[in-house]
């Protein structure tokens, strides 16, 4: 028996069989066009489906379900997604449904970071966990909870939005509407884009968090600060959630030591309960599989 995972991205699909011991059987990627509408990029991704159902042994027999992973905003239940921020033009897209009408098989639905939480649970640096945190420092920041050895993923999938948590409003109007969002500080984009203006150039994340720690004092204090929300962020959830640890994953993520440093050094500093000071911040396992696994994890039962 298997599983179809289906991976959604602002920047790339991805499609891969997964089998009940979480190996991926085969997997195709393609970009993400946004200048496609959803239904052409739908209609893209039930070929690509399709082609790996043939290539299957088994077909479509053996085949358990499809489970997809998009990035929230979504209602797991109707299976809508709603005009993600990466996906501006997937506005009330009903893919739940536009695979359930293609497939003969249950079709189910979580955000990206939930899938991604789920997928380290299964295979990846959750597997002996039963209560952790997996957060995502991408484009974006975002949470998936593992809590009493489920995902907690809310009444609609929306759980775990930590990205979106004022945390010093002197960073300004966020897309979202609130001012100082923990995404204006430490994401990705923010800490390129902030990086970038203190410089006076163009720079890529990786590029700023390079030249911490030379002297370039304004440079200094902006990273300290990312470590500061970040940190900060961390406590929040160990205080919130009581975690055995957080996981951290997406391509920040790839900075590594100094990042975990950091952020450990915040929870042994004020967590409240003594216990929760000792939470370990350990690297993602699965990096660019998370997605796919963790959306084909969907279709098998013990996760239900
Ligand atoms: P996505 O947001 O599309 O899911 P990723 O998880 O790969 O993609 O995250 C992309 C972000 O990670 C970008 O902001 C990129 O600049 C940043 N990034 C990639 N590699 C590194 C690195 N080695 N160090 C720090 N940041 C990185
Ligand atoms: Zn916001």
């Amino acid at each position: 028996e298997y599983a179809i995972g289906v991976d959604i991205g602002g920047t790339k699909i991805a499609v891969a069989v997964v089998e009940q011991s979480g190996k991926i059987t085969s997997k195709t990627a393609f970009p993400m066009d946004l200048s496609k509408s959803p239904d052409e990029v739908m209609d893209e991704i039930i070929q690509v489906i399709q082609k790996a159902i043939q290539g299957q042994a088994g077909k479509e027999t053996d085949l358990l379900g499809i489970g997809v992973g998009v990035p929230g905003p979504l209602d797991t239940r109707t299976g809508v997604v709603h005009s993600p921020p990466n996906l501006p033009s997937w506005i009330d897209v009903p893919v739940k449904e536009m695979l359930a009408a293609a497939f003969a098989v249950p079709v189910l639905i979580e955000n990206d970071a939930n899938a991604a939480a789920l997928a380290e649970k299964w295979v990846g640096a959750g597997k002996d966990s039963l209560n952790f945190t997996y957060l995502t420092i991408s484009t974006g920041i975002g949470a998936g909870i593992v809590a009493n050895g489920r995902l907690l993923s809310g009444s609609r999938g929306n759980a775990g939005e930590i990205g979106h948590t004022v945390m010093d409003p002197s960073y300004g109007l966020c897309s979202c509407g609130q001012i100082g969002c923990l995404d204006l500080i430490a994401s990705g984009r923010a800490i390129a884009k902030n990086g970038s203006e203190i410089i006076g150039q163009k720079l890529t994340t990786k590029a700023v968090f390079e030249l911490y720690g030379y002297g370039h004092e304004e440079l200094d204090r902006y990273i300290d600060h990312v470590f500061w929300a970040l940190g900060a962020a961390s406590v929040s959830l160990v205080n919130m959630l009581d975690p055995e640890k957080i996981i951290v994953g997406g391509g920040v993520s790839q900075m590594g030591n100094l990042l975990y440093q950091h952020m450990e050094c915040y929870i042994q500093t004020y967590a409240l309960n003594p216990a929760g000071r000792r939470t370990k911040v350990v690297p993602a396992e699965l990096s660019e599989h998370a997605g796919v696994i963790g959306a084909a994890a969907l279709c098998f039962s013990t996760f239900a």
